[in-house]
């Protein structure tokens, strides 16, 4: 089981730029929080109202929330920044981050992506996402969302002021980026990932427990990823507990200019 953060700058970033591949991880049986760091108070729509929207695409892709609530178009990557990401990936003990691709014309989206490479400076897998503003992309790592196209885009959907109000959320480019991923990556669908870090890991142990995932049930005995769903659920339930207490509450200041 792999413990995944992905980290956007504003509402519905993640969802835009990784939310197959969230998906992906979900249904393997992987825990997923997200890091939403601020409320997005210059896009359409009140920050109260983002905060819904956030936390209703959370709950669609059954992952944890973390709403920072700082101030959005301020972010810099200072050691304030650096701290906020570094106590999320501690929080969900992270071994997997995606963030957005330095190369991007948003000030906050390249502040969370040079933030997030200090914070995770230890990790061994840290990939970036591509975001309607990015500029340089050359993705060479693919997730395959051909099963999880719906929900990315249902989890988008959740963020109803962006969709109405945003020229930058669109689903009918979400599927054709999709499709044009898939192509590079010989598949049907894809997300991309230009990755700072990435470590495969062909060790035994894991191919043990891939092999056990594929294995089918016995009869009277559960399935090993039926256990591992029991051992996921006690691992949120911990981490429900373990998460600070800015998790799941609205910002303080709801700010709209
Ligand atoms: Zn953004």
């Amino acid at each position: 089981m792999r413990r995944v953060l992905a980290v956007g700058a504003h509402p519905d970033d993640i969802e835009l730029g990784c939310a197959g591949t969230i998906a992906a991880h979900r249904a393997a049986g992987d825990l997923v929080t997200m890091l939403v760091l601020t409320g997005g108070q210059n896009g359409p729509g009140p920050t109260s109202e983002r905060w819904a929207e956030a936390q209703r695409a959370a709950l669609l892709l059954d992952v944890e929330l973390i709403w920072s609530g700082l101030i959005d178009c301020t972010l810099v990557p200072d050691s304030g920044l650096i701290a906020t990401i570094e106590h999320a990936i501690t929080a969900c003990a992270a071994d997997v981050i995606y963030v957005h691709a330095p190369d991007d014309s948003h000030q906050d989206h390249r502040a969370a992506a040079a933030a997030t490479l200090s914070a995770g400076r230890l990790g061994s897998r840290i990939l970036h996402y591509r975001s309607p503003s990015t500029v340089q992309f050359n993705p060479s790592v693919f997730v395959d969302v051909s099963e999880h196209l719906g929900t990315k885009l249902a989890a988008l959907d959740c963020h109803r002021t962006q969709v109405d109000g945003s020229s930058m959320v669109d689903s009918e480019v979400v599927v054709v980026s999709a499709r044009y991923f898939g192509a590079l990556a010989r598949i049907q669908y894809a997300e991309a990932f230009a990755p700072a870090r990435f470590v495969w890991d062909l060790s035994p142990q894991a191919r043990e427990t891939e092999r056990s995932r594929s294995e089918p049930s016995r009869a009277g005995q559960p399935r090993a990823d039926q256990t591992r769903s029991d051992q996921t659920r006690d691992d949120q339930a911990r981490r429900e507990r373990d998460l600070p207490q800015q998790r799941h509450q609205p910002p303080n200041e709801v700010r709209t200019w």
